[in-house]
């Protein structure tokens, strides 16, 4: 206990200790934390769904028919209509033969990798990829290979590598700290001549980019295909909660048999899956909310270009804006939220060491003035030597 007691206080002098803001609104653009009133720039909410009363409406009514909990795991008796008409819209959506909910997105990752890869195999993974895809290459207990951020060329030697059992490349699709767009195409390339599986982390694409929403594989035109597997998440742009993973029949099947993480754990609230098929019409019906979110993303970008800041090469809602140091991207963070705004302060071991940083994210929710309000605050940052 002691032992706790002084990891957390080593934990505490380093700048890293975590603390959760208690919020007393609705997710949105503006919230509210014990008294404070602040603009938000900090949510994966990038539509705008979470609190959008259409949605709220359906699963006011989804409970209504289906009651509150699944009661039971999908096999054995927690698979409602509800969820299987979901899985067909979501299927239909992003354009592949079938498609399987998960609880989670961090739960589905674990669920494929492990179904996918045993001892025998290799996975190979961009050293930024979300946590869920590294834990998910490790519970696998296959051998784990990191390349360089999108860097093909180490990949191709990694697969060169791997001649044994299965071979399966993990990759956001947008990554999650940066925003920048995984090279869909040339992974794809990669992947069919080593043989190999693409596993796409789309949880920051899907609803943001392609034509409808439909995903970062629809804007490069790539099918949801063998030896394609696309994992979509429905908490963030869908606004709701909830995860699945679109691909093949055979595939669907393997995970229907095998896949630890949907097997074992208790189906969705059938209501959450009302409530994901009318915000999923919505995401395809109203192009204007991606539209408004990719004005406000260019708005902030001429800005902070203009102010010196350094961006990075991302055309999605996720700006981040590296700092360096924890002590510099925490004072960063402090500063905004005494004038009101919320930006949060991202921290290894959640990025590299050295490449602190605040994570903007934007909502088409978002008015032109508020984010003409964050630069306005970022002109104050102190200017790099
Ligand atoms: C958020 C996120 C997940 C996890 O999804 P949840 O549904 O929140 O568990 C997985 N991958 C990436 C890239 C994410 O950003």
């Amino acid at each position: 206990m002691e032992d706790l007691d002084n990891r957390l206080a080593a934990r505490r002098a380093q700048g890293l200790y975590r603390e959760r803001q208690i919020l007393r609104s609705p997710q949105g653009v503006q919230v509210q934390i014990g008294d404070d009133r602040l603009l938000a720039f900090c949510s994966n909410d990038y539509l705008g769904l979470a609190s959008d009363p259409r949605v709220i409406e359906a699963f006011r009514a989804g409970a209504r028919t289906h009651g509150v909990g699944a009661g039971a795991s999908h096999l054995l008796s927690g698979h409602s209509i509800a969820h299987h008409a979901l899985e067909e819209e979501l299927a239909e959506f992003v354009g592949a033969p079938r498609a399987l909910l998960f609880s989670t997105g961090y739960m589905a990752n674990l669920g494929v990798v492990a179904a996918l890869a045993d001892r025998h195999g290799t996975v190979l993974e961009d050293k930024l990829n979300h946590a869920s895809l590294i834990d998910a290459a490790r519970l696998s207990r296959a051998t784990v290979r990191r390349y360089p951020h999108a860097n093909l060329h180490r990949l191709s030697g990694l697969l060169s590598e791997a001649k044994r059992g299965t071979r399966l490349i993990a990759s956001d699709a947008v990554f999650s700290m940066d925003g920048d767009v995984a090279p869909i195409p040339e992974l794809l390339t990669l992947a069919g001549r080593h043989r190999a599986w693409l596993l796409l982390d789309d949880a920051h694409g899907l609803g943001v980019l392609g034509p409808q929403g439909r995903g970062t594989l629809a804007r490069y035109g790539v099918a949801v295909v063998e030896p394609v597997i696309l994992m979509g998440t429905l908490g963030k742009a869908l606004g709701v909660f909830g995860a699945f993973v679109a691909g093949s029949e055979a595939l669907i099947e393997t995970l229907i048999q095998q896949a630890r993480t949907y097997i074992y754990t208790t189906a969705l609230p059938p209501a959450v899956a009302e409530a994901l098929r009318v915000s999923l019409q919505l995401v395809r019906a109203e192009d204007e909310r991606r539209e408004r979110l990719h004005a406000l993303i260019a708005r902030f970008r001429t800005g902070a270009r203009e102010l010196g800041l350094r961006v990075v090469d991302s055309t999605t809602p996720i700006q981040p804006v590296i700092l360096g140091d924890v002590e510099a991207a925490l004072a960063a963070s402090r500063m905004l939220r005494e004038r009101g705004l919320w930006v949060p302060a991202i921290r290894p071991p959640t990025v590299p060491e050295n490449t602190a940083r605040l994570r903007i994210t934007f909502s088409a929710r978002h008015e032109p003035a508020h984010v003409d309000r964050l630069l306005e605050a970022l002109a104050l940052l102190p200017r790099r030597p």
